[in-house]
């Protein structure tokens, strides 16, 4: 397995991070998580579009463009022979002693890239899977897509504790999102889902999502919504890059609607699919 570290191309068993780097010290930095299917990345450019937003909003400066970072990538995923799988990337504020003031203009951000085979969530796809409700005790930051993740691994570990692929966040009444994926409602027929604003991340597949509904006349609202209307929802799904669009068939030990996956999810996963193979064969 080759990986890349600060730009460079090595054995996985050869990569070395310093122990002073930002990113393991403070969360400091910036990452990415991008599809695979068929050897080809999915709305990659997308992605890394969103990588240099995140940077310039912590206010670091990344060394490579998005089209220079997409290349790079189509090397690895090529010297990897990744078929189905993910790409991570991660750049951190470098390497300097530790000190919570930024270091200076000669220290480089790190960069570090792998990449990982994943199948698609088939079976979970087709049954529905189930969410627990917690508290969204994050930063006000959450459209960075950074590396400081406490508060949603928090979340995620009660879900997982309780048996449950998701913790759907909520700020006092106002669901926010999922603690790995956007959520979405479903009601009389219209997609309900967070705007995109500092309370969560703005999902690259919750943007497709919102892109395929906008060509195929499907309504859909970007607005706040309330735990109420969670629960009153008729369909509710989970979107994200390895999850792509997940129906969400019970939440807090309640089923949604009649505790199957619902048509517009149903409706939805075919589209997305559709685009997968527009953009990456089948
Ligand atoms: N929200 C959070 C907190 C996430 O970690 C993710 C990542 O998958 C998403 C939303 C979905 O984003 P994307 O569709 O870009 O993967």
């Amino acid at each position: 397995e080759y990986v890349i570290v600060d730009g460079e191309v090595l054995d996985r068993t050869e990569a070395k991070v310093d122990i002073e780097d930002r990113g393991y010290q403070f969360g400091d930095g910036v990452y990415e998580v991008i599809r695979v299917y068929n050897g080809k990345m999915f709305t990659g450019i997308e992605h890394l579009k969103r990588l240099a937003e995140s940077a310039e909003k912590i206010r670091m400066k990344l060394p490579y463009s998005p089209e220079e970072l997409l290349s790079r990538m189509e090397e690895l995923i090529s010297k990897n022979e990744l078929d189905t799988g993910t790409v991570y990337m991660q750049f951190t504020r470098g390497t300097s002693p530790r000190n919570h003031v930024f270091p200076g203009g000669n220290v480089a951000p790190t960069f570090v890239a792998y990449t990982r085979k994943v199948a698609r969530p088939v079976d979970p796809m087709e049954k529905g899977v189930r969410a627990i409700l917690d508290e969204d005790i994050r930063w006000l930051r959450c459209d960075i897509k950074s590396l400081n993740l406490l508060g949603n691994l928090l979340s995620k570990q009660k879900a997982a504790e309780a048996g449950c692929f998701e913790a759907i966040l909520h700020r006092g009444e106002t669901v926010t999102e999922g603690s790995h994926s956007n959520i979405s409602i479903v009601k009389d027929g219209v997609i309900i889902t967070h705007q995109a604003d500092n309370h969560i991340l703005n999902g690259i597949t919750r943007q497709k999502v919102l892109e395929i509904c906008r060509n195929e006349g499907i309504p859909f609202e970007e607005r706040a919504y309330t735990l109420d209307e969670l629960s009153s929802a008729d369909e509710v799904f989970s979107s994200g890059t390895t999850v792509e669009v997940m129906p969400v068939v019970e939440v807090a030990g309640k089923p949604v609607g009649n505790g199957q996956p619902g048509t517009v999810t149903r409706k939805l996963q075919t589209l997305f699919k559709t685009e997968i193979e527009r953009q990456c064969g089948n």
